[in-house]
This record gives C-alpha cells, structure tokens and sequence, in this order.
C-alpha cells in the first residue's frame, strides 16, 4: 500500500509552460511575470534580518518584570489603552530601514559557513502565489501548497532534488521548506517591516509609470478584520467613582514556567493580539476585531487601493484616523498634494478638525462627507408659495412633483438659489405647467427660489452637495467600499490568521502587494 504521507515527487513536465501562459490562472502568470530583480534590495535586507533573528533567537530570554498577579496586569492593560486613546501614535509601528543604505552583496553575506538559508525569491513568490491563489497564506496553507501542487512549487522557484541545491549560486537553498521554515520567513519580513517596504516600493512604482494613474479624488474609509483570539472582560476605576468597563484581549505568560507558578512568577503578562478590541458597526453588528484605515483614489476607473494602515487600538473612532493617515499619505506619496482636490469619506469622518487637516495637508483641497437628513417643518415649507415639500437632503418639490436644482448660493443674503428644471423639449417645464397659476409665475417663465441657509442645516454651506460640480465627489465616496472588497473579498484578506495588529498590517500589505503586482501585470 502507499504511504499516503509520502511526499510527491516534483519533476520537470512541458505541461508547465502551458500553464503558465494560460490567461486565467491569474496566479501561474503573477509568478512568471513579475519583475522579481526590483526586489534586490528587499532581498539583502532580509537575509540581514534573518541572520539578526536567528541570533537573537539562541540568547533571548523572557525578560524578568517582578511578580504580577493577572489581575492586575489586566487592570493596567486596560487602564493604558484608557490613558493612550488620544495617542497621535495611532496606526501600529513599522521598522524603517533606509532603502539606500549600502548593504555587502548577497554573495559575500551568505558565502560563510553553515547551512545555506532559504532561498528569498522562492518563499516570497510561494507566500505571494498562495495568496493570488485565494488561500489564506498562514505557514500551514504555504507549506501544504508546495508539497502538494508541484507546478505551483516548481514556479515559485523550487527544485526537488537536494543535490540541485547549491547548483546554481550556491548560497541559498532550493529544496521544499518545512513548516517551522515558513513561519519564520514570514515573521523575519514582518518584524523588520519588509512587506510594508516591498509594498510601498512598488505602489510608488505604479504610480510613476502610470500604472496607476494620480487621481484628484482621495476617499478614505475604515475595514475591520476579525481577530484571531478572544477577550476577557474587565472593569477598573479610571477616576474615583468613575469605572470604565472594556473587552481586552487575554492575557499570557511566554515563560516556560509551570501553570501553577503563573501567579507569582517574575515573567511579564502580555496580551495574546496586541491591537484587538470591540469594533461596532452596527446595533447588531459587534466585532472582536482589528480595525484598518484605507485610503486610495477615488477617480472613475481607478479604484485601486493605494495604502492600509492598522490602528494600535481597534476601538479608535473612524474620523481620528484621517488626520495621521493623511499626514502619512502626503509622506508617501508627495505628488499627491497639488493634484488631489476632494478628500472623501463618511459622515463618521465629519469635524472641524478633519476639515482643517485637509486644507492644511492638502492645499486646495476640500473634504466631502455626507451630511444627516433633515425633516424640514411644515410652517417652513408653508412659507414658500407653490412648494409642496423639502426632501430629507433639503431639496424643494413643487406642487406639481418637480424637483428643483441647485444654480448657485447668495453669500450675501445667506441664501441658496434653485430653479425648476427643464422638460424634455429643452424649455422649462414651467411653461406647460397646469399649476402655474398657484405658482406666482407668469406665463412661460421658469419658476425660481431661494431657501435660508439657517433652515436647511443639511446642506453644506461651504461645498452644497446639490451643485454639479460637488455631485460628483459625493457619488464617487462609495468607490472606497469597493476597494475593501479588492483586498478582503477578493484576496480573502477577511481571514486573519495571525495575531497582534503589527502582523496585520503585513497580513494587508501582503494582499496590496499582490493587487499591484497583477496590475502591472496586466
Ligand atoms: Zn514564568
């Protein structure tokens, strides 16, 4: 009988070349196309990381803090993030590394002795081509990918054969990796900030050469992804009198210390998902969850997400993210500033402060959020001769069921100006109007108005929503939810399989990484 955890036999076959030209395996042509050299600095730094992180491996010890019972290290966890929620440190840390820093060659780096490491070009194509291929790309998934789909492993670089190995610069391994060899290059490219580097490099890129095209829309919205733990519920006095009662995540102990000796132990308490809390979307809609802000172009054709970033504490308000994401996106991506003329986002995002952090960051630009409808009363509608009613949005209906558009404000007397549409003919629709007598026009002419500013607080003085030319910026708010699903529906980024909010910022920057590869791709 076979052994049916045998290892498959990988081997040369001329059905690879015809798997990789077909169109629709969107994940066989991300790994034949993609430019892997513009990756050459990211490579020199990862084996620098990995050679830090295997160093550091064999002498870490669990620090020693003193004796903590839980329940107090749960009280001081919950009083910290009570203390930091105004923090302006609000999205989660990422290494920098200076990308011009001039770094020995990889063959002078690997050419000591020991065993040779894990080739970098393979694990990365194999992590990428895992998630094109719609997996979640936990070590678990990558592993089980290469040592079961052979063409899969074979175009991610890898060879079967040990004695191939060293064949050809003999510095890096090409051999199947293990499972514990996976999850290390993994946490090696997230602890030093290298998907967020590799991501950055070629969202930069995109741009630059057109691929993505500069937009003067820049939406702005928040994504929750569930978190891969749980929470305990814990109550503390923030002020005297005043108790505060919040889900925190569970604490533990990495200290190899018997269960019985957790208590009193000199080892540190530490949260299992740092970054994870309560994110309410809804009445019903609670989540234990992790919470992004997204950010990308909003232009028609172009909604291409171009930056995530992963907050430090999920229970954030949506409208605080915008300042320092912004602040971090005119960082990024200066040439933004001059061409962006509308920041857009959700009525969650409407304050002063937002408004000024777009003006401010943004020269010339504005920012548009929805404003909540408003009933308007019947002694205000009474006033205006020949209008049956206001819409929930301000506008005003006639007694005949017409529709009134917006032509301008009057800054002076503090008024908005509207008229009655045109027919199908092209003429006002006044002039056939069988009401007209109850209207105060006279014959043929087009009936006009102006409204209050200070009775229609749900039109935005500044930016009036009804205007052609602020219409557009308000229908084109909602391009930001379809860039969500790029990243959580159609790279399955909704299945978080790592904890703490630093790796799930990698666990996005990863999935941007493969969007913008396909699309230079394409
Ligand atoms: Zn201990």
């Amino acid at each position: 009988m076979l052994n049916p955890t045998r290892l498959p036999v990988l081997f040369q076959s001329q059905d690879d070349a015809e798997l990789a030209r077909r169109e629709d395996q969107e994940w066989a042509s991300l790994l034949r196309n993609t430019d892997w050299d513009r990756f050459e600095k990211h490579e020199r730094h990862y084996y620098l990381a990995l050679a830090h992180h295997n160093r550091i491996r064999v002498r870490s010890q669990v620090p020693e803090v003193g004796p903590e019972p839980k329940r107090e290290a749960q009280e001081r966890y919950l009083l910290d993030i009570v203390e930091k929620r105004r923090d302006p440190a609000m999205f989660v840390e990422i290494p920098q590394f200076d990308p011009d820093q001039a770094l020995p060659a990889v063959s002078t780096m690997l050419s000591g002795p020991g065993k040779p490491p894990m080739d970098f070009y393979c694990m990365l194509a194999a992590v990428l081509g895992v998630i094109a291929l719609g997996w979640p790309e936990s070590p678990e998934t990558v592993h089980k990918q290469l040592h079961s789909n052979p063409p899969f492993a074979r175009l991610c670089g890898f060879r079967y054969s040990k004695k191939a190995d060293r064949e050809i610069d003999g510095l890096t391994a090409k051999h199947l990796p293990s499972l514990s060899m996976c999850g290390k290059f993994d946490e090696v490219m997230t602890a030093s900030g290298l998907w967020t580097a590799m991501n950055l490099d070629k969202v930069r890129h995109n741009i630059e050469t057109g691929v993505v095209p500069l937009g003067k829309m820049l939406a702005f919205d928040t994504a929750h992804a569930d978190a891969h733990s749980s929470c305990d519920r814990i109550e503390v006095e923030v002020a005297p009198g005043k108790k505060e009662r919040r889900n925190i995540p569970k604490l533990h102990k990495r200290c190899s210390c018997p269960a019985s000796e957790r208590e009193t132990c000199p080892h540190p308490w530490e949260p299992t998902d740092r970054g994870a809390a309560v994110v309410v979307k809804g009445p019903t809609r609670i989540h234990w969850a992790h919470k992004a802000s997204v950010a990308g172009f909003a232009d028609p054709g172009n909604e291409i997400p171009l930056d995530v970033r992963i907050t430090n504490y999920a229970a954030t308000g949506d409208g605080d993210t915008l300042d320092p994401h912004l602040r971090e996106m005119v960082d990024r991506f200066p040439e933004i500033v001059g061409v962006v003329e509308a920041v857009l986002a959700d009525g969650a995002y409407r304050s002063q402060d937002n408004k000024r952090a777009v003006a401010s960051l943004l020269p010339g630009a504005t920012l548009h959020v929805p404003i909540p409808s408003h009933k308007t009363g019947q002694a205000v509608v009474d006033r205006y001769r020949g209008i049956e009613k206001f819409t929930p949005a301000g506008v005003p209906v006639c007694i005949e069921g017409h529709r009134f558009k917006m032509f301008g404000r009057d800054v002076i007397g503090q008024m908005y100006c509207w008229k009655a549409p045109d027919g199908e003919d092209g003429k006002p629709i006044c002039g056939s109007c069988p009401m007209r007598s109850q209207c105060g026009k006279g014959q043929g002419r087009r009936r006009t108005l102006r409204t209050r500013r200070a009775e229609f607080p749900q039109i935005d003085w500044d930016h009036p929503q009804h205007l052609v030319r602020n219409r557009r910026f308000i229908q084109r708010r909602t391009s930001v939810e379809r860039m969500i699903k790029r990243i959580k529906v159609d790279l399955h980024g909704e299945i978080v399989t790592r904890r703490d909010a630093n790796r799930i910022q990698a666990h996005f920057d990863k999935r941007l990484l493969v969007l913008h590869l396909m699309l230079d791709d394409t």
